[in-house]
C-alpha cells in the first residue's frame, strides 16, 4: 500500500491541517469507477476527504493519462488549439486544466518561498 506521508488533511478547521508526515490520516475507502482513488480519514477532526483534494486533478473526470498530458503538452510550449487536437480535447478542456493547474504551482510556489532563508 502506497504511504499517506506526503498527504495532509485538507480541513483548514483541523489543528493537524497541512502538517505532513503525521499518524493522522488512514486511507478509509476507495471510489472512483474503478475504485482507483483512496479516500482519506483524519482522526484528529473526524473529516473524510479524496487523496486528490487540493491537488488540480481533483474532480476532474477526465482519465489521468490524459489530463496529465494536456499539462505536459502546455508545459512544453504547445498552444491551446494545438494542445486540444494532439490530446483529443476541446480547447476550453485544455484551458480550464490549465489554469487549475496554474494556480496550483502559484500555491505551491508561495508555500515553498515563504519558508526561505532570508537573503543576508
Ligand atoms: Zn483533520
Amino acid at each position: 500500500m502506497e504511504s499517506l506521508a506526503h498527504f495532509c488533511c485538507q480541513n483548514p478547521d483541523c489543528k493537524d491541517h497541512g502538517l505532513r508526515g503525521g499518524t493522522n490520516l488512514t486511507a478509509c475507502g476507495r471510489y472512483g469507477q474503478q475504485k482507483q482513488y483512496r479516500l482519506l480519514y483524519c482522526r484528529t477532526c473526524k473529516a473524510r476527504f479524496s487523496e486528490r483534494k487540493g491537488t488540480p486533478l481533483y474532480r476532474s473526470h477526465l482519465p489521468e493519462a490524459t489530463a496529465t498530458s494536456i499539462l505536459k503538452h502546455i508545459d512544453d510550449g504547445c498552444g491551446v488549439r494545438q494542445t486540444g487536437r494532439l490530446v483529443g480535447v476541446h480547447r476550453d478542456t485544455v484551458m480550464r486544466y490549465s489554469r487549475l493547474a496554474g494556480d496550483h504551482a502559484q500555491r505551491a510556489h508561495d508555500e515553498l518561498v515563504a519558508f526561505s532563508p532570508p537573503d543576508p
